[in-house]
């Protein structure tokens, strides 16, 4: 076990037990205790943990994890506003494109029916040609056909 002080903390002298106390070390980062006579005394102290992440924060050390939070929570949020931006433009784009799309599926159709139209009039003017009466030829010797059945 070991126990790991609070950054505020540099010293434990204990007392009345065979341990002469403790030193934080100049270069270290966190002053911890390795030591089985002091360890017991520490458990249960606002300023000792068992572990890193356990081991109380400072005052300041507070005020910089909630900073870190605020600023975490902020960037985050501007990371989803970006995000969202970034969706909506592209679901935009995707729109437009699909809009486009149908504009020139719409165009192809009109232009079909109207090549359509033109055959189905063109072949109505054939009908109609066909269906009218033929001049007749001028040689056609009708009365003498006819006056030679009587
Ligand atoms: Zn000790």
């Amino acid at each position: 076990m070991t126990a790991y002080a609070a950054s505020s903390v540099t010293a434990f002298a204990p007392g009345n037990v065979p341990c002469n106390g403790h030193l934080k070390g100049e270069d270290d980062e966190r002053f911890i205790i390795d030591c089985p006579v002091c360890e017991p005394l520490l458990a249960g102290d606002p300023f000792w943990a068992t572990s890193l992440e356990e081991a109380p924060l400072t005052g300041p050390e507070m005020r910089e994890a909630e900073r870190k939070k605020a600023q975490g929570s902020a960037a985050m949020a501007e990371f989803s506003q970006a995000f969202m931006a970034n969706f909506m433009s592209q679901q935009a784009a995707a729109f437009a494109a699909q809009q486009a799309e149908a504009a020139k599926a719409a165009e192809s159709e009109k232009a079909k029916a109207e090549v359509e139209a033109n055959a189905a009039k063109e072949d109505a003017e054939a009908a109609a040609r066909a269906a009218a009466p033929k001049p007749a030829p001028k040689s056609a010797p009708r009365s003498k056909a006819r006056g030679a059945s009587a």
